[in-house]
């Protein structure tokens, strides 16, 4: 299977349980290994771990998209996305998701942070959140500014 195919499934199952259209991106990410999927709060997308697909049933990656989707629709509705809100555990249960994503195995720190340069648009990964006023861009000097990727699975 491959990113358009994804795509495509998880468009499926969100019509099929959601009855609303999945518009941003899904992919599978090949360096994803200790979760099976994660939900970006700031792009609205999607990755499912390349790992997981290749290690479970397709029925069990199935339960994490729905689970990433639960984040998804709640989230731009703006009703209670996280694991701990009453929305978020009704709605999971409602269309069959997992509950979590089932740890494949520990591996290294996922990066957690993006820093952007303001001015040349450089992008790069941190695992650990950076003092901005210490670093500037290593390629042009500009200002940099940083986003949270992810804030969970
Ligand atoms: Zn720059
Ligand atoms: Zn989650």
């Amino acid at each position: 299977m491959d990113n358009m195919q994804l795509q495509r499934w998880v468009e499926h199952i969100s019509m099929q349980y959601f009855h609303t259209p999945f518009l941003h991106q899904a992919t599978f990410n090949s360096r994803l290994r200790t979760t099976g999927g994660r939900y970006f709060l700031t792009t609205h997308n999607i990755e499912i771990s390349k790992k997981y697909y290749d290690t479970f049933s397709r029925e069990e990656v199935e339960a994490v998209i729905k689970h990433e989707l639960c984040h998804y629709h709640l989230h731009l509705r703006k009703k209670g996305y996280r694991h701990r809100d009453k929305d978020f555990k009704d709605l999971l249960q409602q269309v069959g998701g997992a509950r979590y994503c089932k740890p494949i195995k520990e591996d290294k720190p996922l990066y957690k942070y993006e820093i952007r340069c303001t001015q040349c648009g450089q992008k790069g990964l941190r695992k650990r959140r950076i003092d901005l006023q210490k670093y500037r861009c290593a390629k042009c000097g500009g200002k940099l500014t940083l986003q949270t990727l992810s804030f969970d699975n």
